[in-house]
């Protein structure tokens, strides 16, 4: 059977011209990029390339870009190297309630070690309140961390308005940007962002390898011991054919940006219509403007998501149940709780994200398929 895939913002498929740029550092170029003979030379050319394709994508000197296994160690490196390196000047972290579990998780240890964290609310909308934020800062925080799209509705945060806010009183400002990376056009710079982690496998680079911004100047502590690879804040021999496989896809994804975009938001609000007008009792989550272009979050009123998934996937279908990351957790999800979703409207909700190879007639399908489950 044909498989349809909308849970993109789970993980993605590698594209090929990844997987071709990849496959040198597989095969004959096996070098390590720590050794002064020239396979190791290459090897060190080809992660320095990958560092400038990264951090031209988000404006940045290349110095300032770390290679790390994922976005949830960027988090951990980015959230709990900069409070252990900078608990002197106060113990005090903001964040907020809609989080990935690799900051909420990172913030939790963190409370047990000492520190101070506010979870921030949201609105039915998503969106943190600035307000709050403000009212909630205190001589003693260091840390704002606010992610700048969330994974399971796709809001879109204030971040410039954050970031501002976090210079004004010289607070440093982290983003966990891994689902707006290859989605959002991004200058650090502009922002204001002084961290920002992102997650190759969220846009077309394989699973296992992620990236992390710190601002030149910004200090924080390294987490694993050994030796001295990524200016000496990640140890561990690089993982060169992934770490090119990250530079290729961002580099690809911010080249066709504009009609990427273009075609996420067409074939997503394409859904919204078809979803609304052909089943009754649907009601969309999350906001309908500042939302990640390939992100439908939609509950079935009275219905169970999991049934809905299960005959879904016998259709070859694959979605998700609010968030990807904790099917092994029957707890509802922390974001609709959060966002305030009535109880009829959470065991009901699916995601749905899209990605490049969609089309109309696959969205048809979905919807055809929805339409008889449902009833
Ligand atoms: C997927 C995701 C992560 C975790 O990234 P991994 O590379 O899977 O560790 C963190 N934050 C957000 C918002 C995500 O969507």
């Amino acid at each position: 059977m044909k498989v349809r895939y909308f849970d993109h913002a789970a993980t993605t498929p590698v594209r090929e011209e990844v997987i071709k740029e990849m496959i040198p550092y597989l095969g004959e170029q096996y070098g390590n990029a720590s050794a002064m003979y020239s396979l190791g030379r290459n090897a060190r050319k080809a992660i320095n390339k990958a560092r400038g394709q990264v951090a031209k994508a988000i404006n940045c000197n290349p110095h300032e870009i770390y290679f790390t296994s994922c976005g949830s160690e960027s988090d951990n490196l980015a959230i709990k190297g900069f409070a252990y390196a900078n608990h002197d000047k106060g113990n005090h972290i903001i964040t907020s309630k809609i989080e990935h579990h690799a900051v909420l998780d990172t913030c939790k240890t963190l409370e047990k070690q000492g520190f101070k964290v506010t979870y921030l609310n949201v609105n039915e909308n998503g969106f943190v309140d600035l307000q709050e934020l403000v009212n909630s800062i205190t001589p003693n925080t260091i840390l704002i961390s606010i992610m700048f799209a969330n994974n399971e509705i796709g809001t879109i945060e204030p971040i410039e308005k954050i970031g501002e806010i976090a210079k004004q009183r010289n607070i440093v400002f982290h983003t966990d940007a891994v689902q707006a990376i290859g989605n959002v056009r991004i200058d650090v710079k502009k922002l204001n962002i002084d961290m920002l982690s992102m997650s190759g496998h969220k846009f077309y680079a394989p699973k296992g390898v992620g990236a992390l911004y710190v601002k030149n100047g910004v200090k924080f502590n390294k987490l694993q011991d050994g030796g001295e690879q990524e200016n000496n804040k990640r140890a561990g021999t690089e993982n060169v054919a992934e770490i090119v496989g990250i530079g290729k896809a961002i580099e690809l994804i911010y080249n066709e940006y504009d009609e990427y975009n273009n075609k996420l938001n067409n074939l997503r609000n394409y859904f919204f219509d078809e979803v609304t007008k052909n089943i009754p009792d649907v009601k969309i989550n999350g906001d309908l403007e500042k939302r990640l272009p390939g992100n439908a979050n939609v509950s079935f009123k009275g219905k169970n998501g999991s049934e809905i998934l299960l005959k879904l996937d016998e259709a070859g279908i694959c979605a998700s149940a609010g968030s990807a990351c904790s099917t092994a957790n029957p707890m509802p999800s922390n974001v609709l709780t959060a966002i305030g979703l009535k109880q009829e409207f959470l065991d009901g909700a699916l995601r749905f994200s899209f990605g490049k190879d969609n089309t109309k007639e696959d969205v048809d399908y979905l919807v055809q398929n929805l339409q008889q489950i449902v009833k």
